[in-house]
């Protein structure tokens, strides 16, 4: 990030970013309703730059197209191609506007200055130069910039930021323009104590804090892309991330000192992972950095680990860690070839579910809790893994539906207990439509 695009302070009024996912620009109705939410924060004296995704399964689409014409399609042209969904939305969504009686205009990521890598289908925004932005709302008009894409400053090609990176794109652009909150419309009303598919009365959660909310992406709560948070933690931006389809308080998340003091748990969440188990590992320094380095290099990301030390002297290491189901191939691969291992087995997959809240650290007792109320269930916990806000345990996929039920209970997180925030009045449905985008809404957590 520049500093000049840091120190900005916004003149003529407040600015607004707000992002709309793949849902929420689906069919023209709903781009419509979308250019009716930007115009109203237009009408309302907010210089509004709008953020949006690709419409519905445009990119899932994309992706297809590239497989249908070859096994191995090249990065840079997938990157060219990906893109182009979110150009579709901008464009309609400027039109729609301009019906509403407002100017709007629509940019590329490379247009609106988002600056990256090259690393393609997964780069880092580097800069925003925003300058293209600022003219435009000086010129009273709404920016509709397209997310998930941006230039590389090295090799001038257009990249893409990895799935759900239009999140990621509306928290920089908010940081740059120094916007006081960045918006996320989706298909849920916000985040929520559980997964409300799983959980009918998990809570809306009206506040949580980055820290959390950083747990809660990295265990499996979809609502959020990982990286937007951490972008967001790093530079203070709060996100209010909200329903585009019906008006409600939704959830914000903003750093732990406005948060109020919390309860041990805010929110059970769970996810799918593949497991790699190495047997007759050699004892000795060195071992374990071949191994992971290798996984690094093949570009595996690594959950958990979990290795014992041998017994006696003779004997060799056991090691299993677990990374996400689609690097399971990659995985196994890398490993392969290190030839490093007696034995190598996998799991394709087993389920992880996991409890966070802040209020842990000040807590004793959370982590027997919850091995108590998943043995009280009957389920057998395979690894167990922790952070200072978070315990996580695998446990076989099957049983993820009933230890997150049984979790949820354990720690009153539900509805129907003592609330711990202030009352809204309104009524606790399970939020997911039934249309609902598996990518973007997972009701939270
Ligand atoms: N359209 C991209 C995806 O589906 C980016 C996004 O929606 O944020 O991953
Ligand atoms: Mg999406």
């Amino acid at each position: 990030m520049s500093l000049s695009s840091v120190a900005y302070v916004p003149v003529n009024g407040d600015i607004v970013v707000m992002k709309f996912g793949g849902t929420s620009v689906a069919a023209a109705d709903d781009i419509r309703r979308a250019a009716g939410r930007i115009v109203a924060a237009r009408e309302n004296g907010r210089q509004v730059v709008a953020v949006l995704s690709a419409r519905g399964k445009t990119t899932d689409d994309l992706l297809n197209m590239a497989h249908e014409v070859s096994d191995h399609p090249l990065a840079r042209e997938m990157d060219m191609l990906l893109s182009t969904g979110e150009r579709i939305s901008c464009a309609l969504c400027a039109m729609a506007i301009h019906d509403m009686g407002h100017s709007a205009i629509s940019l590329t990521g490379s247009q609106a200055g988002i600056v990256t890598d090259s690393s393609h289908t997964k780069a880092r925004i580097l800069d925003v130069r925003a300058d293209r932005i600022r003219d435009a709302l000086g010129d009273d008009r709404i920016v509709l910039v397209a997310g998930f894409q941006g230039v590389s400053g090295d090799s001038r090609d257009i990249t893409t930021l990895g799935r759900g990176g239009s999140d990621t794109t509306a928290v920089a652009i908010a940081a740059a323009l120094g916007a006081d909150v960045c918006e996320i419309y989706t298909d849920v009303r916000g985040v929520f104590s559980a997964d409300p598919r799983l959980v009918p009365d998990a809570r809306l959660l009206h506040v949580v804090s980055f820290e959390e909310m950083l747990e809660m992406a990295a265990s499996g709560a979809k609502v959020l892309q990982l990286r937007s948070v951490e972008y967001a933690r790093n530079h203070e931006i709060p996100i209010h991330c909200r329903s585009s389809f019906e008006d409600g308080p939704g959830t914000l998340v903003v750093s732990e000192k406005e948060t109020m003091e919390r309860p041990s748990v805010t929110a059970v969440t769970h996810a799918d992972e593949a497991r790699v188990t190495l047997t007759g590992v050699r004892d000795e320094p060195g071992v374990a950095a071949q191994i992971f380095g290798a996984l690094a290099g093949a570009n595996v990301n690594v959950d958990m680990i979990i290795q014992n030390e041998p017994v006696s002297a003779d004997q060799k290491a056991d090691l299993s860690f677990t990374v996400d189901p689609g690097d399971l191939h990659a995985a196994t691969e890398a490993l392969d070839r290190l030839e490093i291992c007696e034995r190598l087995e996998t799991d394709e997959r087993i389920g992880k579910v996991s409890i966070v809240g802040a209020g842990m650290r000040s807590h004793p007792g959370v982590a027997a809790k919850v091995f108590q109320t998943l043995g009280d269930s009957g389920i057998n916990i395979e690894m167990i893994s922790t952070s200072p806000i978070k315990i996580s345990c695998v446990i076989a996929a099957g049983e993820v539906p009933a230890a997150v039920r049984a979790l949820h209970q354990a720690f009153e997180l539900g509805d129907g207990a003592i609330r711990r925030e202030e009352p809204t009045g309104e009524e606790h449905r399970p939020a997911v439509r039934p249309d609902e985008d598996e990518d973007e809404g997972r009701g939270g957590a």
